[in-house]
């Protein structure tokens, strides 16, 4: 009875302190975010019985009995995993522990990883795996961090691979191409356009068209006129995602213009923008429904945004390439205006000489007829004299004119340019009435803005002129009038039935003393003025003649550029 007693009391300790035992692991088991599980199967692999324990439903979803009593694992293992779970129950059947990740998916239709390791229970005496136990843990957040950052480390080496594409040379279209080749690695692209938009123009100007790896040389195309995806992507700057443009809906909302129809169903398009203006669209597209998911977009989007850095490199390049050709072109015509100004000064020394050795040639001739007493030969070689300092005054004198064209200004005004040519008659008068030439002058001549004394300098040349290389003409006439509007200018004309000039000559005589007779009075300064003073109110001047049939001058002016 005693020893009966003794170990009732030892059972009961026995069991209290299994009790607290049990109590405790299930206390902690509670609290674990991991499950832990032993499971024996009978020979034809079935679970005969087993125990699980921690945070198995929370997990999974299905409860233990749920899990224990039916075939529970075939439905919640990921179709996905099936094979890579049949490969880690066959290393079991060897005896083997696994290590094993597995997507199972929960009775709400959510996705959970869940991964340890599965340790075997071997039957010795009939050499079969007679169980399984082991720990298991929901590695759902460690694996999408783990996709996240294979996604990231891959959409940053196709960055890098498309910097350096789009780096590598200067020309876009190349640098374009070499990058859809690199973005066809990771995701669909059956077509890829892209293209920048001319504002002003209205015109949308393809870099790449790329249909099927086609490569359609598109021209510029007006966007407003049919206003598409394009113009909405341009005028929306916001990338624009239709997974299906065939569908009725998207038909309705999105007004679809087909440019070139090769079957496209998913469209992409996305603004390239630069300083917060939309300069162009870049868009893909696949012949399958909704190609795209979000993060392929985005990375697209910052594709776009290398896109543009890489455009306006190539516009800067060409724009300091365009610069470079001015600059060359400026200093050739700075290399001709030099050479001018060394013939000019040439020239200028050369005439200013002449009437001074003409001079001092005469005065010794003077002294010798003075110790001679020959008056009249002095009196003759005083009046040589004389008219060689004259001619010298002459040329000092338009010499300080032509240099002063573009210096001393005259603040240009509106005026009738009848005004100016009653002026510039009434100065050459005294040639024309020696000569008795008539005059005709055109009615209703427009007003113009200019320098006012400039003008009635050309004018005065040129009737001057007219008059000058009048020749034997019996019936000598000077016409001036103006020939109408265009293209912003008034083109004027000086008419004369004189001389004329053989065209050989035209331009020749526009230069600094140039004079096409040596013994005509003169210093043929006096269309290089001209020419100086109508360039300079941003006109032109040439000639119309042939030699004995008279000269016609033209000259234009801009209608009131002030205006
Ligand atoms: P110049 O002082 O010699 O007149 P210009 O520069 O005015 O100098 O003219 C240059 C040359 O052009 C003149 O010497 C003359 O040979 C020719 N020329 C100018 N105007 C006429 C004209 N209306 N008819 C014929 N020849 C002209």
């Amino acid at each position: 009875m005693w020893n009966f007693l003794k170990s009732l009391i030892t059972y009961n300790e026995r069991l209290k302190d299994l009790q607290a035992r049990e109590e405790r692991y299930r206390l902690i088991t509670s609290v674990m975010s991991d499950y832990a599980f032993v499971l024996y199967f009978d020979e034809q692999g079935k679970i005969r019985e087993g125990w699980i324990d921690g945070a198995f439903e929370q997990i999974t979803s299905y409860s233990r009995e749920e899990f224990l009593n039916g075939d529970v694992w075939s439905i919640m293992l990921h179709p996905d995993d099936v094979e890579r779970d049949a490969e880690d129950n066959r290393l079991l059947a060897q005896n083997q522990k696994v290590y094993n990740e597995l997507r199972i998916i929960r009775k709400d239709g959510k996705i959970r990883w869940v991964g340890g390791y599965v340790y075997p229970i071997w039957d010795e005496q009939h050499n079969r795996l007679a169980g399984i136990y082991g720990a298991t843990r929901d590695i759902t957040e460690q694996k999408q961090a783990e996709l996240l950052s294979m996604q990231s480390t891959n959409e940053m080496t196709l960055l890098y691979k498309i910097s350096l594409a789009l780096s590598s040379g200067q020309d876009l279209y190349q640098e374009l191409r070499a990058f859809v080749r690199e973005l066809k690695k990771v995701m669909v692209v059956d077509a890829f356009h892209i293209g920048f938009y001319d504002e002003e123009k209205d015109l949308f100007n393809y870099s790449l068209f790329l249909n099927d790896n086609e490569d359609l040389k598109l021209p510029p195309r007006s966007l407003k006129k049919s206003l598409g995806l394009t113009w909405e992507v341009l005028s929306k700057k916001q990338t624009l995602y239709l997974p299906n443009i065939d569908d009725p809906q998207t038909q309705k909302e999105h007004n679809i213009v087909i440019v070139v129809d090769a079957g496209m169903r998913s469209y992409i398009g996305i603004p390239l923008i630069s300083q917060d203006k939309a300069i162009g669209v870049m868009s893909v597209q696949a012949k399958e429904v909704d190609a795209y998911h979000a993060e392929q977009i985005r990375l697209l989007e910052t594709i776009a945004a290398q896109v543009v850095i890489t455009s306006e490199k190539s516009r800067l390049l060409e724009q300091l390439q365009q610069e470079l050709i001015e600059r060359k072109n400026l200093l050739h015509e700075m290399e001709v205006k030099n050479a001018e100004l060394e013939r000019f000064s040439y020239t200028v020394s050369h005439d200013l000489k002449t009437p001074l050795v003409t001079i001092r040639g005469f005065l010794g001739l003077m002294s010798k007829s003075v110790l001679s007493g020959d008056i009249e030969a002095f009196q003759r070689d005083m009046a040589r004299v004389v008219k060689a300092t004259d001619r010298m005054n002459q040329l000092l004198k338009d010499l300080l004119e032509l240099s002063r064209i573009g210096r001393v200004l005259n603040e240009k005004k509106n005026i009738s340019f009848g005004s100016l040519v009653s002026a510039a008659v009434e100065i050459v008068h005294g040639r024309i009435q020696e000569k008795n030439i008539s005059i005709y002058v055109q009615e209703n001549l427009p007003i113009v803005f200019v320098d006012q004394p400039r003008m009635i300098e050309v004018l005065q040349n040129l009737v001057d002129n007219a008059a000058k290389y009048m020749g034997e003409q019996k019936d000598p006439k000077i016409e001036i009038g103006f020939e109408g509007e265009q293209n912003g200018e008034y083109t004027f004309f000086v008419r004369d039935n004189g001389i004329g000039i053989a065209p050989e000559h035209h331009e020749r005589i526009f230069g600094l003393f140039n004079k096409l007779d040596a013994e005509s009075e003169g210093t043929g300064v006096g269309l290089a003025l001209v020419k100086r003073i109508v360039e300079f109110h941003g006109g032109r001047i040439w000639v119309k003649s042939e030699a004995g049939l008279g000269s016609t001058f033209y000259f234009t002016l801009p209608v009131n550029p002030s205006a």
